[in-house]
């Protein structure tokens, strides 16, 4: 679903109508799994997946950044919340 909704955003802004609250949507869902599933590989992987010397604890970090920059997630939810409601 997620890779779907990507390469339609992408189509959207290849086409220059990719609106803010539609790329808002994108970050937002997207990230969100991206966290979910960077977490259940470190539960898989058990302590080592949580070392830092490891590619799946790094990634967990890398993946938890995406929610907090770029606008965090709860801003994004204000901002589709807003067009929808418009
Ligand atoms: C690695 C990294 C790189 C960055 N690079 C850049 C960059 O290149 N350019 C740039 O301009 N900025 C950059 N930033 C800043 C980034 O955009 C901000 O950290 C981000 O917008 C969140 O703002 P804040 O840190 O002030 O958190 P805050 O706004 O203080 O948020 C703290 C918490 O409160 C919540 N919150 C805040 N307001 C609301 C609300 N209205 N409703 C509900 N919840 C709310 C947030 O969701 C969050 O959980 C970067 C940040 C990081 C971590």
């Amino acid at each position: 679903m997620g890779r779907v909704f990507m390469d339609y955003c992408v189509e959207l802004h290849n086409e220059g109508k990719c609106d803010s609250a539609t790329a808002s949507m994108a970050k937002y869902r997207l990230t969100d799994t991206q966290c979910k599933v960077a977490d259940e590989c470190v539960q898989l992987h058990g302590g080592y997946g949580y070392m830092w010397e490891y590619l799946v604890g790094r990634g967990f970090a890398d993946a938890r950044v995406q929610r907090i920059y770029a606008g965090t997630n709860e801003i994004m939810k204000e901002l589709i919340s807003r067009k929808v409601l418009a």
